[in-house]
């Protein structure tokens, strides 16, 4: 059975790199059916976390991501005491009180003597009466786990055969002083229980993976398979901070892009193939783990305009009704939508046909748009009064092509371009047109 789960820490909005993640983990499970679990990895919680785990909810159905399961690391205290207990029975968790100035006095003395930053495992011989002592001074340990010797060797998914020498490392503390396990454990305690079986995340985990396969091995349970994306990456290559608003998904969404256009985007990004507009089921339909690139994928939001504006190319009325200005019609829609790389750009064609723009006044086009006004025809109109209207015009002035409809354009729309005006004009209506001739006229 595949069980997947996205683990964010509802510490920030969701931004484009925890998206991606969110929708692999989905593409993949739909494609080879499954259960996709939601995790929340909140035990670190700030301030604040309770709307970040409601905002990241809402995100993720925007995208149209939904999941069959859902729980929050903070609800299983006791659990991780639980398992905790079991790996200091065995040994392998042991506790520790220096400090934090303490342990940097011994990195920088481990440096002058030109050894790595390793932990120097000093606690692992502390007696049972220097322990009480701690204690009795009011001190608490903090918990470590005793690291195994040798590597730790995996098949990645994506990246390949993987290995992490766990010497090389510090053995990391599982458990504070104040009792709250660290994601290194509850993540484990977690894919362990809720029977995950494949782990897809974020390049910036595969130490973390090392690590995590031998505590999975010291508490007997069977390792999940592993596959680690190559980090995305801003358009200026660098890493894509959580706090970093611009490449939320509110954000992207408030600009106007489209959830099916970002999705589309993440889901072919890093990877061999250009993205399409695609829905999710076809997306899923062809996912792959060896489509993707094992360097890092740059995020870029000139791809994701132009995708956007594919998808809202054939995006029926229904499904953007409500986000559109009010009064916009079916026919107004249908006329634009080609024309937009953001829904938000809408608004100004709107303006266009039922508010009042003022045009600029075109120099030296005074005469020709005169005659254009004169030859503008009587309502009612239909679809052909473009034709018909340019047509006289250019029997009467001789004019042709940019000539004759470049005026035109900037007349009625104050814009160079956009929509086509066949379908805009009879929109704009009589009125509207013959005043703005009038003052790009004047
Ligand atoms: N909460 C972790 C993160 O956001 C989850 C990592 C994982 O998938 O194990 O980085």
């Amino acid at each position: 059975m595949i069980r997947v789960r996205f683990a964010p820490s509802p510490t920030g909005w969701l931004h484009v790199g925890n998206a991606r993640l969110a929708l692999v983990n989905y593409l993949f499970v739909r494609r080879h059916g499954g259960r996709f679990l939601l995790r929340l990895d909140d035990t670190d919680s700030e301030r604040g976390s309770a709307e970040f785990a409601e905002a990241i909810g809402r995100d993720l159905r925007w995208l149209g991501i939904d999941w069959d399961e859902t729980f929050r690391q903070s609800d299983r205290r006791d659990r991780y005491a639980e398992v905790a207990a079991v790996l200091e029975k065995s040994g392998r968790l042991y506790p520790c009180f220096e400090s934090e100035e303490e342990l940097r006095a011994k990195r920088e003395q481990r440096a002058r003597r030109h050894l790595p930053p390793v932990y120097d495992r000093a606690m692992l011989r502390l007696t049972a009466a220097q322990r009480a002592a701690a204690e009795a001074g009011g001190k608490r340990p903090y918990w470590r786990f005793r690291l195994s010797d040798g590597h730790a060797t995996w098949h990645d998914q994506v990246l390949g055969r993987r290995q992490i020498k766990l010497p090389a490392l510090s053995d990391p503390v599982l458990i504070r002083a104040d009792g709250t396990p660290l994601y290194t454990f509850a993540s484990v305690v977690d894919d362990l229980d809720s029977q995950v079986s494949h782990v897809i995340r974020g390049e910036d985990h595969v130490t973390n993976t090392g690590v995590q396969l031998d505590l999975i091995a010291a508490l007997g349970g069977a390792a999940p398979q592993f596959a680690h994306l190559p980090l995305l990456l801003d358009e200026a290559g660098e890493k894509l901070s959580k706090r970093l608003d611009g490449l939320s998904l509110r954000r992207l969404r408030s600009d106007g892009v489209e959830a099916a256009a970002i999705a589309a985007y993440l889901a072919r990004l890093g990877s061999s193939r250009d993205p399409v507009p695609a829905t999710l089921a076809e997306l899923a339909a062809d996912f792959a783990f060896s489509q993707f690139s094992t360097s890092s994928a740059r995020f870029d939001m000139a791809q994701v305009r132009a995708l956007n504006r594919k998808v809202l190319a054939t995006t029926g009325f229904a499904d953007v009704a409500e986000r559109l200005p009010a009064g916009a019609t079916e026919a107004f829609w249908l006329a634009v939508r080609g024309n937009l790389d953001l829904l938000n750009e809408a608004r100004g064609w709107w303006d266009v046909v039922a508010g009042s723009i003022v045009p600029p006044v075109i120099d030296g086009e005074g005469g020709f748009l005169r005659e254009a006004l004169d030859l503008l025809p009587a309502e009612p109109w239909d679809g052909e009064v473009w034709p018909r209207w340019t047509g006289a015009l250019k029997e009467r002035t001789g004019r042709a092509g940019k000539a004759l409809f470049l005026p035109l354009r900037l007349a009625l729309t104050g814009e160079d371009h956009g929509p086509d005006l066949k379908t805009l004009l009879p929109l704009i209506g009589r009125v509207r047109a013959a005043e703005r001739l009038r003052v790009a006229a004047a």
